[in-house]
């Protein structure tokens, strides 16, 4: 059985192919800048054994039926494709950022479901719609395989009231849903379900403290093996500091700018989620580049690193005393599993709090799950790398059997 996942972004389709019978990755790849004028950019990497091979290709790329079209020649390619043609595929796993209260679970794709999701698109505008052009054009190319629909927001379903309501008239929640969602709740699950392997214990029995800091950075209380509290909200706007959002600001702050400035509402939507967080501070949003100027003595580059793992550590300290009692704390994605001197500063004076890292561990050891608390630490520390899409192929499997 073969399992495509998709990951569709306004200009951009990430996708992996599994073989499910043999337990493998047969390829995976990227694909840029679809629609921009500038080149397209497609990675192609495909697996054989333990050999990797990569092509990358610069081509324009007019639009995401063109974009999937040529994932496809080069999946079922004569000489280097590891398909022979698309009916090889039993089913398409989408990514789906917002599943509102209307989806919990993971959800076979029919005509009823997608104009489901189109409803919430109010809800995510920059992510749903990307999300419904993928699921469209790949219900053509993929004629005869189920597609299913995994929610970034599922995982935080058992959130309960007193942490998804926000302290507005109760009207803006029942009519227009307005409330705490959670977002990267299929990284958060991966990485808590890996935890619980790797403790050896059902994850129904574990308390835990996942962060994940990527270009997004999220950070979800889990009691149990359940979400109980997670720093996005109704958008992923709110929560930590990320590359270009701010995260939690003062709620009064656009109003002021409103009134105070020549900036239109929509400018400042812009303003939070593009110009702000990491870049807002230092010009720069890309953790490597924020680093090496702060090494130089870039002084807004430092501000912006101790503002960054400040807020997480005060998030730390708000989930530690949510859960009463924490097994863990999970580091994930690109900046939580390659940044060893984040994690440093994150959990530098949590020692009394039972969170104490080794610093050794921390600084060495391969890209791949390991704990890196020292011995007398109560709370056991790991670095998990997430796998978003083999979750999704885990979900889409699930429902398809
Ligand atoms: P996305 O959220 O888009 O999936 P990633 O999870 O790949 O992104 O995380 C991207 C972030 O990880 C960027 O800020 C990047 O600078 C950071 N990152 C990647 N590798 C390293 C590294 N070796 N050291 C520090 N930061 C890193």
């Amino acid at each position: 059985m073969k399992i495509l996942v998709i990951n569709t972004g306004s200009s951009s389709i990430k996708y992996k192919l599994f073989s499910i019978d043999n337990n493998t990755v047969l390829a995976y790849g990227n694909l840029e800048k679809i629609g921009e004028s500038d080149r397209g950019r497609h990675t192609h990497v495909v697996l054989s054994g333990t050999s990797e091979n990569e092509s990358v290709q610069y081509n324009p790329i007019l639009n995401h039926t063109e974009g999937l079209n040529t994932i496809v020649s080069l999946l079922t390619d004569p000489e280097t494709g590891v398909i022979r043609d698309v009916s090889e595929i039993d089913a398409v796993g989408h990514r789906v950022v917002h599943g509102a209260e209307t989806f919990w679970e993971p959800t076979i794709i029919n005509d009823q479901v997608l104009d489901a999701i189109r409803e919430n698109i109010p809800l995510a505008p920059l992510h749903n719609p990307a999300n419904i052009l993928g699921i469209e054009v790949a219900r053509k190319i993929f004629p005869s395989a189920s597609q299913v629909a995994v929610f970034d927001t599922a995982f935080h379903h058992s959130i309960p009231p007193k942490a998804y309501l926000y302290a507005l008239p109760y009207e803006l929640y029942s009519s227009l849903k307005i409330r705490r969602y959670g977002f990267h709740g299929t990284s958060h699950h991966f990485v808590a379900e890996e935890t619980a392997r790797l403790l050896n214990k059902p994850l129904s029995d574990l308390n835990l403290i996942t962060i994940h800091l990527g270009n997004g950075g999220s950070m979800t209380a889990i009691e149990k093996g359940k979400s109980v509290d997670t720093s996005m909200g109704m958008t992923p706007l709110e929560g930590l500091i990320m590359g270009t959002r701010s995260g939690d600001i003062d709620p009064s702050i656009p109003y002021f700018l409103v009134e105070n400035s020549s900036m239109s509402i929509a400018e400042i939507n812009t303003l939070l989620n593009k110009q702000s967080g990491l870049k807002g501070i230092c010009d720069l949003n890309d953790m490597r580049d924020i680093m090496t100027a702060a090494k130089k003595g870039d002084e807004r580059a430092q501000t912006a690193l101790e503002m960054y793992t400040y807020r997480i550590k005060k998030y730390i300290g708000a989930y530690l005393a949510v859960l009463g009692e924490v097994d863990a704390i999970i580091f994930t994605a690109g900046i939580g599993e390659h940044a060893p001197e984040i994690r440093a500063q994150v959990c530098k004076g949590l020692e009394k709090l039972g969170i104490v890292l080794d610093k050794a561990k921390n600084k060495s050891g391969a890209n791949k799950s390991r704990e890196i608390q020292t011995d007398v630490s109560p709370i056991r520390i790991f670095i998990i790398p997430t796998d978003e899409e083999l979750k999704i192929a885990r979900e889409t499997l699930g429902l398809i059997q």
